[in-house]
């Protein structure tokens, strides 16, 4: 691992160190690196496009908000009485409006189904239409908000004596693309279902991805 230099391969801007992880994300473009199996490079990881699972609702903004999803490791869902998720998804946006952010991300992180097996996946670069919207909350953030969400979702755990040095080793990272309808006041995403107030996103537009979406479903999962 020390034989790597820890500069992003894009932009060239210093990684944020984080020696229990492997995964790396560039604060100045957002690219997502990852050691190879041999840890002598940096490889990116690709941002991808979830497809949505439901129907596109025919009225309404069809919009991509940015995910960080992390996968908790079993070993920290074990000690937790197996009352932690397998899968934690914090919104990459909505930093402003975080009781907003943190209940969504509960709700979502609280389904049990798993993004990445089912859910057929796109390379985002692969697909025409709008840029997708740059993610605001960096990858260290976003770690720090899925424990305080882990803290509020299991009471009592870690002990107390514990908390000071606690963090959980996540064990993978990776900005995804969430497909969501923004029609009458909310955010209605289109994997499970589950609404928040578009206020998360305040006054910001969000780019409608319509197109982008459907040409993703004729190629088919
Ligand atoms: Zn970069």
């Amino acid at each position: 691992m020390n034989l790597v230099a820890l500069k992003c391969p894009h932009c060239a801007r210093e990684l944020p160190s984080a020696p229990e992880r492997r995964i790396f994300v560039c604060d100045e473009c957002s690219r997502t690196w990852r050691l190879d199996s041999i840890a002598r490079a940096l490889e990116l990881v690709p941002r991808r496009i979830l497809n949505p699972v439901r129907p596109l609702p025919p009225a309404g903004r069809i919009v991509l908000v940015p995910f960080w999803c992390m996968t908790v490791p079993e070993e920290t869902i074990r000690s937790s009485g197996n009352r932690l998720p397998s899968e934690m998804r914090i919104p990459a946006i909505g930093l402003q409006r975080s009781a907003l952010l943190l209940r969504w991300a509960e709700q979502l992180s609280r389904v049990r189904d798993p993004l990445g097996e089912s859910t057929p996946w796109r390379k985002l670069e692969s697909t025409p239409g709008p840029a997708p919207e740059p993610a605001e909350i960096a990858a260290e953030d976003a770690y720090d908000l899925a424990e305080l969400l882990a803290l509020q979702m299991v009471k009592g755990w870690p002990p107390e004596a514990e908390l000071e040095n606690w963090e959980i080793p996540f064990s993978s990272l990776e900005l995804v693309d969430w497909p969501c309808v923004h029609r009458r006041g909310e955010l209605e995403e289109l994997i499970f279902g589950r609404a928040t107030a578009d206020a998360l996103v305040g006054d910001r537009v969000l780019a409608d991805q319509r197109y982008r979406i459907q040409s993703l479903e004729s190629v088919g999962a």
